[in-house]
């Protein structure tokens, strides 16, 4: 059900507050992000270096290939504890993430259109909001727009359900939340009670085999995000 949402950075441009984002207006503006992207590409590093002792005198597109099916197979992996230990839980969440009231959503107009139900063009939305007389818990910024404060129109409180789920409405962030695939990493969100770190990590490590280990490292400014690295080599535990 609900995921994604991200807590937002979108803040300097929107709110000024400290809310991480998920993803891409996030890395375009999140000092931590530059950490990140370090992070991974030194993922890749490893896994090339990795790969050249391992199969020595093998092109480097094969070490593509590598990280390539390892990024698979977390994708997978991440969607599938989604599946088993997250989803089961929205229903009886004590933070429903859908409330907005800690993480911020992002969204494109047409979502917006739809789930606010606006019948008006996007020129008048804007000017309305530019004028203090959209829904307060909407802002514009980078071309997207950000709900904060009230829950998603959306979200039903009765059940705990998402009204658009399955649907084109449903903003890309929403199906991420709370553990999701990011070149070669995973990132999970600690924001979600249902989020288990020791089982998601042991999880993961069964996914990608006995080859590698993952790696955890929390986000030096918004400790609750943690990144899982693969990392060659067998786990010493
Ligand atoms: S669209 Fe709204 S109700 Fe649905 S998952 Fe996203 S935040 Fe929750
Ligand atoms: S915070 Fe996690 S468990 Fe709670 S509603 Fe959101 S995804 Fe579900």
């Amino acid at each position: 059900m609900p995921r994604d949402i991200l807590a937002g950075q979108i803040n300097a441009t929107v709110n000024r507050e400290k809310r991480p984002k998920l993803k891409c207006p996030w890395r375009a503006a999140c000092p931590a992000l530059a950490t990140r992207l370090g992070i991974v590409l030194s993922v890749a590093d490893d896994l090339d270096k990795s790969f050249s002792l391992a199969f020595p005198g093998r092109a480097p597109m094969s070490a593509r290939d590598t990280r390539r099916r390892l990024a698979t197979e977390l994708a997978a992996a991440a969607a599938a504890y989604q599946v088993a230990a997250v989803i089961p839980h929205c229903a009886q969440c004590t933070k429903p993430c859908c409330r907005l009231d800690v993480l911020v959503l992002e969204l494109e107009w047409k979502q917006v259109k739809v789930l606010w139900q606006l019948g008006e063009s996007r020129p008048a939305f804007d000017r309305r909001l530019a004028a203090g007389q959209g829904p307060e818990e909407i802002r514009a910024g980078n071309g997207l727009y950000y709900a904060h404060s009230k829950p998603c129109p959306a979200y039903d409180q009765s059940c705990g359900a998402c009204r658009v789920y399955g649907q084109e409405a449903k903003p890309d962030g929403c199906t991420d939340f709370p553990v999701y695939e990011d070149d070669g990493a995973v990132i999970a969100d600690l924001r979600c009670e249902a989020v288990n770190l020791e089982v998601l990590t042991a999880w993961l490590a069964r996914a990608v085999g006995p080859a590698y280990r993952m790696v955890k490292s929390a986000d030096a400014e918004f400790p609750f995000l943690v990144t899982l690295e693969v990392k060659k080599g067998a786990s010493r535990g």
